[in-house]
């Protein structure tokens, strides 16, 4: 059985669409950290190169240590923000 449930969140990476992995930088010593919209993709040109390969995702933020402080719903998410009407 499955059910609808809805969530009230501010902060992607309580969705359960979103999607972290570790980037590539320049400096080999440094690392950071991408948070991932796994319900909108990017074109090929735009995907970013992580450690598991090219990321077809669009990128919500990226931090160093911390990128889930950064990572606050964005205005273009596509999950819908209303409610509708439930049934009695
Ligand atoms: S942008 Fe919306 S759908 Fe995508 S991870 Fe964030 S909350 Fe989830």
């Amino acid at each position: 059985m499955s059910k609808t449930v809805y969530l009230e969140i501010d902060n992607c990476t309580k969705c359960p669409y979103h999607w972290t992995d570790d980037l590539l930088t320049a400096d080999s010593f440094e690392h950071d950290i991408g948070i991932f919209c796994k319900k909108v993709t990017v074109p090929e040109n735009e995907t970013t190169i992580t450690y598991s390969g090219r990321c077809p995702y669009k990128m919500v933020t990226a931090d160093d240590w911390h990128p889930e402080r950064y990572a606050l719903v964005p205005d273009w998410c596509p999950l819908p923000t209303e409610i509708s009407p439930t049934k009695e």
